[in-house]
């Protein structure tokens, strides 16, 4: 089997087998750019050296070295030659790419004796000496896992006693000194000397790139990204070129278009004088791309090119890594750019403009899941907002939240609901957990392309970085910006898009959907199928689907309308009456207000459905919590007797009276309306009196209505009667018809199961998804969400919530089996789902595959809903 590939013999379609650095190197190679050349040690390969219990097999190691003496012809070099050493890189790169999240090696090949033969051969023993220290501390790091800081410390030791500033101010001896104190770390950490064999170093290095991939943090990428754990990776081994050769050197990262908002222009940074890391790691901060035009005219008019053609080439916005020795263009690495919500759609729609890709093409290349962020909040642009300092404005939108510097604090705090904006120097992937919990975060040095820039973006989080008027004191937990001193746990601002940072909570508005957004939106109204109705309980509600291009109302709660403080009297009242008489007392105050509710509604959707599920939660959740009524009681009592104390004990007796062991499968949904049918009687009275005045005024109007929790078809039937019979008292009454339906949510195992039976009194079923989950695991939500859940997704009994993603296999067959049945007997049932499924881009593809006609989802993901029901199509 072949292990081994050579960059000439690979292309971009490989990136299972080769990864995506090494198909991209390939087909880079392929299409005549400048690439040092190289082998690439395929995926394969790494899961082999799992398989052999952690051993790289025999066959492998022969390949390997087979391609080393090939590649060594060709340079004309030999690895750790004396007098003229080739000098490699060992680069990681799995399928899907992770970056930082895996190890790369530089400069491998250097030894005491080669180091002389580079300082020698190339006349530049600063740069040889530089070299050296490099790969010593990337190895020690790496694969001896001497911990980074040790080293940076040495450093600074040398720096000090210099009364230098940047590494760039030390000479060769300086870093012959520093090389010294890196072997003696070596020794003290490890017990054993850094390796002087070139070919032991390889395999070593070799090695723990394959071990990279079982990492912790690219353990916690993979699951947050939900990437395989058995893809493995490859390994790279590639010439190195040389940026830190001088001034007419330099590397530099770059993005064709503008990551952060779509905007047609290069994008990047660079550093003269330095080596890869250097720029990322936010070590001294970078110059921006643009710049380079005044620094070597001639390569930056390479670079455009260069650009434009693997634009061109891969039709998407790449981000290209590149290094450039004495004035000589490399590219090192080019892979489609992570970017924002924001400039996946403007980069989109730009792409169609510009002939590049199609409609189609486009509608895919937003990912649904992630437009959320551009449905988020943002500052208030009327709001006074006074700075305290500026940075980089390194990934969109505006968070507020307490200051903390400690990224395992962070999680703690995070995952205890706390809103925190993570403040830190720099970050680095071991941090990553920290920025998962926190709102935002805000980084004093590094650029737009450090790390905590590249993964703020990647999961749609504001950041601000290289801020560097503010300066972090770890050990005091504070940061001081001029005369001001911000500690840990004040509230601060932060506006990615701007780059400002702001004392305290500023104000924030809802957003706006922009031109291209929009544009994209309408392409994939054109395409789907699948309509997408908004769940929304007021007028107000209703407005805001309507704006997020809803087509009608799949889910109004009325409990939500009982709530209402000034209502909420009546509705006990209505609770706690002794008899029938007593309760449609109560009953006839509320049916006026829900009468103006619904008007509002339906006026607010004219000529669009609306779907009005009638009351569902058990009626203890509109009476005072028990307890706090015994310690009202209490006190009252301790007052002597009192009118409002018997009022109190009253209540408790209800309280108590209604309690369930279980109300979740309790005294809720149809079951009220069997049990205190005058309710339900109250609100059909209450939608189809609404529904009639405005037809007398020429509004199109459209009830649905709903009734919850049915379980049998019996249920169904009697309630079905019920409404009808109410329904001509009140045509009669207003002298008007209004065409209406009756139909049930389905969301009991039950329902699914005899759905063809349930269907002959339904015109319509809608899909609970919610309380249909609850039921088929047998977990209650709130308990589940708790404890259980986060248990069973770390420990991948689970891939996601299924209370997040539907449960395609349990949930989803019951539902697939309901529309088969349901339709069976009624071949047009309209079918949709109400759910918070309905807003879940994965959900809404399987709603499609299913046949449903609509779904139902939250008015800020109405905007993801449309999106995900085009992508289904395609
Ligand atoms: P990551 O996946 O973390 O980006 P890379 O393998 O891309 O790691 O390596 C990081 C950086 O190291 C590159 O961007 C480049 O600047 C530098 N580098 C890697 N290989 C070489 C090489 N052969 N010559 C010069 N620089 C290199
Ligand atoms: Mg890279
Ligand atoms: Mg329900």
């Amino acid at each position: 089997k072949k292990y081994v590939y050579n960059f000439r013999e690979g292309n971009a379609q490989m990136r299972k087998l080769l990864g995506g650095k090494g198909a991209n190197l390939a087909e880079m190679t392929k299409i005549g750019l400048p690439v040092p050349m190289g082998f690439t040690i395929t995926t394969e390969a790494c899961l082999n050296y799992y398989e052999e219990g952690e051993k790289i097999s025999e066959d492998i190691l022969s390949q390997i070295f087979q391609a080393l003496e090939e590649l060594e012809k060709e340079m004309g070099k030999k690895l750790g030659d004396p007098k003229d050493p080739l000098l490699v890189s060992v680069r990681s790169g799995a399928a899907i790419s992770m970056p930082g999240m895996m190890d790369t090696i530089l400069n491998l090949g250097l030894n005491d004796e080669s180091v002389k033969g580079l300082a020698e051969k190339t006349g530049n023993e600063r740069f040889a000496y530089d070299s050296y220290r490099r790969f010593i501390q990337m190895f020690g790091n790496v694969v001896m896992e001497v911990p980074h800081e040790k080293f940076e410390e040495i450093i600074s030791e040398v720096k000090k006693k210099k009364n230098a500033t940047y590494d760039t101010e030390l000479d060769a001896e300086d870093w012959k000194e520093v090389i010294e104190g890196y072997k003696k770390l070596i020794r003290e950490e490890t017990g054993r000397d850094f390796p002087q064999d070139p070919k032991e170093q390889l395999l070593m290095a070799v090695e723990a790139v394959f071990k990279s991939w079982n990492n912790q943090r690219a353990k916690v990428y993979r699951r947050i990204n939900k990437i395989p754990d058995d893809l493995g990776t490859a390994v790279n081994v590639q010439a190195m070129v040389f940026g830190n050769k001088g001034n007419d050197s330099g590397t530099g990262v770059a993005f064709t278009r503008n990551p952060s908002t779509g905007e047609k222009e290069v994008y990047g940074e660079f550093l003269m004088n330095a080596q890869g890391e250097d720029v990322v790691a936010g070590i001294r901060t970078p110059q921006d791309i643009k710049q380079l035009k005044e620094v070597m005219p001639e390569v930056y008019e390479q670079f455009i090119n260069v650009c434009n053609l693997l634009e061109k080439h891969y039709r998407d916005m790449q981000d290209i890594e590149f290094t450039i020795e004495n004035g000589k263009l490399y590219m090192l690495q080019t892979r489609s750019g992570k970017r924002t919500a924001q400039a996946a759609v403007k980069v989109a729609v730009d792409m169609v403009k510009e002939g590049l890709i199609t409609k189609e093409e486009a509608i895919l290349r937003v990912p649904a899941g992630q437009v959320e962020t551009l449905l988020h909040r943002r500052i208030d642009p009327n709001a006074k907002v006074q700075p305290i300092a500026k940075g980089l404005p390194a990934s969109p939108g505006a968070a507020c939240g307490r200051v903390v510097f400690d990224p395992d604090e962070a999680e703690a705090l995070g995952n205890n609901g706390e809103k925190i904006i993570l403040v830190r120097t720099e970050t680095t992937p071991d941090d990553i957990h920290g920025i998962v919990a926190a709102q935002g975060v805000l980084t004093s040095r590094g650029g737009m392309t450090s790390h905590a820039a590249v993964v703020a973006r990647g999961m749609g989080k504001p950041c601000v970085s290289g801020c560097e008027s503010i300066r972090i004191d770890y050990e005091k937990q504070e940061f001081k910006v001029g005369q001001i001193t911000v500690k840990k746990g004040d509230i601060i601002s932060i506006d990615g898009s701007t780059g400002e940072v702001m004392l305290g909570q500023v104000p924030l508005i809802d957003p706006e959907l922009s031109e291209e957004f929009n544009q994209i939106l309408a392409w994939a109204d054109e395409i789907r199928k699948l309509k997408v109705r908004a769940n929304a309980d007021t007028p107000s509600d209703a407005q805001k689907a309507l704006e997020f291009g809803a087509e009608g109302i799949g889910l109004c709660r009325t409990e939500h309308m009982f709530m209402a403080q000034d209502r909420l009297p009546v509705v006990q009242q209505m609770i706690m009456a002794e008899t029938k008489e007593e309760r449609e007392e109560a009953l006839s105050k509320i049916l006026p207000m829900q009468q103006k509710d619904f008007e509002g509604i339906f006026q607010a959707m004219e000529g669009l459905p609306v779907t009005v599920r009638l009351l569902d939660p058990p009626l203890h959740e509109f009476l005072p919590n028990e307890e706090e009524l015994i310690v009202e009681i209490m006190e009252l009592k301790a007052k002597g007797p009192s009118k409002e104390l018997e009022e109190k004990q009253e209540i408790l007796k209800k309280v108590r009276a209604l309690s369930e062991m279980n109300p979740m499968l309790g005294l809720r949904g149809c079951r009220l309306g069997l049990l205190y049918p005058e309710i339900y009687t109250m609100q059909v009275r209450a939608i189809l009196t609404a529904a009639c005045n405005l037809a007398k005024k020429g509004v199109k109007v459209l009830p649905e209505i709903e009734i919850p929790l049915v379980g049998h078809e019996a249920e169904l039937r009697i309630l079905r009667e019920a409404v009808e019979k109410t329904a001509e008292d009140v045509f009669e009454e207003e002298g008007i018809k209004v065409h209406y339906l009756i139909g049930t949510m389905i969301e009991l195992p039950r329902a699914c199961l005899t759905a063809d039976k349930i269907a002959n009194y339904a015109d319509f079923f809608s899909f609970g998804t919610n309380d249909l989950t609850q039921t088929t695991f047998g977990f209650s939500r709130d308990d589940a969400e708790g404890k259980i859940l986060p248990h069973y997704i770390e420990n991948k009994i689970l891939s996601d919530s299924p209370f997040i993603v539907l449960d395609r296999d349990g949930v989803g067959l019951l539902m697939k089996m309901a529309v088969e049945k349901g339709r069976s007997v009624k071949p047009d049932l309209l079918i949709g789902i109400c759910g918070e499924h309905g807003g879940e881009p994965s959900s809404v593809e399987f709603c499609h595959m299913i046949g449903l006609d609509f779904v139902s989802c939250s008015p800020f993901r109405v905007p993801i809903a449309r999106l995900a029901a085009a992508q289904a199509q395609l």
